[in-house]
Order: C-alpha cells, then sequence, then structure tokens
C-alpha cells in the first residue's frame, strides 16, 4: 500500500479522536473546579505531549520534512498498528464516558466530584493513560517514523512518571480511604489479578 493510504488512515482516525474528546469535553469543561494541583512542570510536559500526538504527526502527514526520520516496516506490522490504534480509539470512549464530568485536561477537583469506581475503572485506576501509551507507540509505527515514535513515548512517558504520583495523592487527600482501598484492588494502567 503506498504512503498516501497509511496517511489518509492515520489522519481519519486522529480526526475521530479529536472528535471523542470535544464530544467529552463539552460537558466536563462546564464543572467549576474546586483544586487544582500544582501547574508548572505538568503544563510544560501537557505542551510537549501536544508536539508529540499533533504537531509532529501532522507535519509527518503534511510535508515531507520529517521524511528523513522515515523507517522501513513490514506492511502486515504497519496494519497490525493500525488496527490497534483505532481499537485504542474505543478506550478512549470508555475512559470519558465512564469518568464523566470528572474529567480535566490539567489536575483538577471538581464541585461535586466523585470518585469513579465502575466501568473499565474498575479494573485499572488510569484507562485515559493507558490509552495514551498504546496511542504514541501505534501513531510512530502506523506513520513509521522514528522522530514521531522516539518523540512521541518520551514526551508521554515524562508526563506519565511526573503525574501519576501527583494525581493519586491528590485523590488520597481528597478521597482518603476509600481511594487507598481503591488503589489495593486496582492496578495503575495494568489489571490487577
Ligand atoms: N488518570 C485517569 C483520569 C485522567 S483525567 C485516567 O487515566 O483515566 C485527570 C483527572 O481525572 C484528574 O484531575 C482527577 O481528578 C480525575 N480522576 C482520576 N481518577 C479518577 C477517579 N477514579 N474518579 C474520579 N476522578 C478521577
Amino acid at each position: 500500500m503506498d504512503d498516501l493510504f497509511w496517511k489518509a488512515a492515520y489522519i481519519t482516525l486522529f480526526v475521530i479522536w479529536l472528535g471523542i474528546r470535544g464530544y467529552y469535553r463539552r460537558d466536563a469543561v462546564r464543572q467549576e473546579t474546586k483544586e487544582k494541583a500544582g501547574w508548572g512542570t505538568d503544563s510544560l510536559f501537557l505542551a510537549m505531549n501536544f508536539v508529540g500526538m499533533t504537531f509532529l504527526p501532522v507535519i509527518a502527514v503534511l510535508s515531507p520534512y520529517l521524511d528523513l526520520f522515515a523507517f522501513p516496516i513490514p506492511e502486515p506490522v504497519r496494519f497490525a498498528f493500525l488496527i490497534i490504534f483505532a481499537i485504542n480509539l474505543w478506550l478512549f470512549v470508555v475512559a470519558h464516558r465512564d469518568l464523566g464530568k470528572n474529567w480535566s485536561m490539567a489536575l483538577e477537583i471538581k464541585e461535586g466530584h466523585h470518585l469513579v469506581r465502575t466501568g473499565i475503572y474498575q479494573k485499572i485506576r488510569h484507562p485515559m493513560y493507558a490509552h495514551f501509551w498504546i496511542f504514541v507507540i501505534a501513531q510512530g509505527f502506523v506513520l513509521a517514523n522514528a522522530l514521531v515514535t522516539v518523540f512521541g513515548v518520551a514526551a508521554w512517558g515524562l508526563l506519565y512518571v511526573h503525574r501519576v504520583p501527583k494525581e493519586e495523592e491528590m485523590l488520597v487527600a481528597e478521597f482518603g480511604d476509600e481511594y487507598r482501598e481503591y488503589m489495593n484492588l486496582t492496578g495503575r494502567v495494568i489489571p490487577k489479578f
């Protein structure tokens, strides 16, 4: 399959991804913020993730500038990553649907925030972050671009490592033993058996 196929497939799925975020975001942003955890480093890493998950892939698709980072990949493998990327949209929908109005881009406690322990959150504490791990790996292989892969994984890895302990600390401060118990029963991104 030629380059245009992969680029068109990627852009189509990315536009669907934007639509999913836009749809669930509308309701969530209407919910007032009660407390905000520190910005600072978190917002720097968020900006890097905009580069890793939007700017670089879009440049790779629309321009020849990143072609020097292209790597060879067997077509069936590339196709498998495209399927993974597509199925991963389902995880994004489910996490957003289950988290509902408690979602926020930055670390926040909303007015009327409640601890979600149902749906996908019954198994793992960070399904949306699991989605982003799959996202950054799959996009790199679908676009077969080393810069997109390495930058995407590194930027996401930094945000993940920096944010998750802070997020869990914030949720323990808000929900106390209920969150501690929830931590004992679930894994971060891999279900606990
Ligand atoms: N880490 C989660 C949520 C990402 S959105 C995931 O990966 O799916 C980030 C916001 O979600 C944080 O501001 C936090 O307040 C909220 N949050 C995280 N886990 C939650 C839970 N189990 N119930 C309610 N809110 C949660």
